[in-house]
């Protein structure tokens, strides 16, 4: 016998992969349906009549239609239930505060997964599953959508009441709390602001909400009850003033930037840089060429520079053979350093300061360093400056280059 879900709101967005999840799956869906009876229908002709069966239309907003989808659904059991249709009306004004919006979208959001949960008691066969949507929107006072907030955060509740009462017939009720998905729920703001405030810098596609709910109803979840999950990439963890605090103290820049510095400096300046043996000290591409470019033309025109690379084990043949590495070093001019060590060897010597060099580090005229991280089209690491930031780093540097110089480190 096939398994069975019912899905709501399954036309669209997050149900619609939702449902395709549990279709690809081998599962018999009942999706529900309010106003796009089209979609719905093609995804019905994708995967099949007897597979989706088509239920609706219901409009959630009136309780009296979630009542027909329990009637519809007299005598069908199911393995699970994800009650997953939603609305977010925006703009709640909270000076003229719109009971009938608040009316409306507790119905579809509240009161909906709560009819359904409780009159589908016999439906729900032992050892089912429910999971129902909240958001991250639930953690948080909302401004301009109260009502989509307070409905979200009602259901955490609503999940752990329903987890206490099912429990003895071995039936698990999650919820799931969403960050921005791209669906057309999505508002601009969380198409274009929220990458920038998300750890990971993207909103999230419909199917990784749906991996995460197939996942609460299958048995590799089947100690998990009561509980939601946030699926918002690291949004909710992120705290907007630190992050505006520290980009402050930490300006991420790109190649241009260096190429300028570079452009600009003479015999007045001095650089120290430092890295470890990452794949970009040598790959040759174009940047890593321009920056080769622009540093020895600005030790042409007289700038000091010193260099060490570290060098490890594995990576020693490559560094070796690398023209990037080579070329900087017959462009060194009298008076100004490269050295090329190893790993091993700043460890034993200095560990302290190996910690300091992070993914490697230039200082300009000792007070002001950019420090690398990964690169990524529009960074290639930060820029920080003020002596109690950039004196640890000289200070690391100039250990470093002390020992190196009295033998103390090894040159390759
Ligand atoms: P969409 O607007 O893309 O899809 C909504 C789905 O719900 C559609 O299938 C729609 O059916 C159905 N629906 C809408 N209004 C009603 C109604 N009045 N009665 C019955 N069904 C209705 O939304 P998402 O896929 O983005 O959202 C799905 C769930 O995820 C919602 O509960 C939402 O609150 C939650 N969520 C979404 C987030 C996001 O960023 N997208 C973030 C956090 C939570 P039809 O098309 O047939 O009208």
């Amino acid at each position: 016998m096939k398994k069975t879900v019912l899905v709501t709101g399954a036309s669209r967005g997050i149900g619609k992969s939702i449902a395709e999840k549990f279709l690809n799956e081998g599962y018999k869906v009942y999706g529900t349906y309010f106003s796009s009876f089209d979609k719905i229908e093609e995804l019905q002709e994708k995967f099949g009549k007897e597979n989706l069966i088509i239920c609706g239309p219901y409009d959630f907003r009136k309780i009296e239609d979630t009542n027909k989808l329990v009637n519809d659904l007299a005598g069908i059991e199911l393995d699970s239930i994800i009650c997953n249709a939603g609305i977010f009306l925006e703009n709640d004004d909270f000076l003229n505060f719109d009971y009938e919006i608040f009316n409306q979208t507790m119905n579809c959001n509240f009161y909906t997964p709560l009819l359904l949960a409780t009159k589908l008691q016999n439906n729900i066969k032992n050892n089912g599953s429910i999971i129902i949507m909240s958001s991250n929107d639930a953690y948080n006072g909302a401004y301009g959508s109260m009502s989509y907030s307070i409905s979200k955060a009602a259901v955490l509740n609503l999940t752990k009441c329903l987890c206490v009462n099912y429990g003895r017939r071995g039936i698990r009720v999650n919820s799931v709390a969403p960050g921005a998905i791209n669906t057309d729920m999505n508002t601009p703001e969380q198409e274009f602001e929220a990458p920038q405030y998300t750890p990971i810098e993207r909103i999230g596609q419909p199917d990784e909400v749906a991996e995460v709910v197939y996942f609460l109803t299958s048995s590799s979840s089947s100690f998990i009850n009561g509980e939601n999950i946030t699926i918002d990439g690291g949004y909710g963890n992120v705290s907007v003033l630190l992050k505006n605090e520290v980009s402050r103290i930490r300006e991420y820049k790109g190649y241009d930037y260096i190429y300028e510095k570079y452009k600009k400096m003479n015999e007045k300046d001095i650089l120290l840089h430092i890295s470890p043996c990452a794949p970009y000290t040598y790959i040759d591409n174009e940047e890593e060429r321009t920056l080769l470019k622009e540093n020895l033309s600005s030790e042409k025109n007289g700038a000091t520079i010193y260099r060490i690379l570290i060098v490890d084990k594995e990576r020693e043949q490559e560094l070796k053979n690398s023209n990037i590495v080579n070329e900087y070093f017959k462009g060194l001019q009298p008076g100004n350093k490269m050295y090329l060590v190893k790993k091993e060897d700043i460890i034993r010597v200095c560990p302290n300061d190996y910690q300091r060099v992070g993914l490697g580090y230039g200082i300009f005229n000792n007070n002001e360093a950019f420090v690398d991280s990964y690169s990524s089209n529009d960074s290639i690491g930060y820029r920080i400056s003020g002596e109690k930031m950039v004196n640890p780093l000289v200070e690391a540097f100039n250990n470093i280059l002390y020992n190196i110089e009295n033998g103390n480190i090894r040159l390759i």
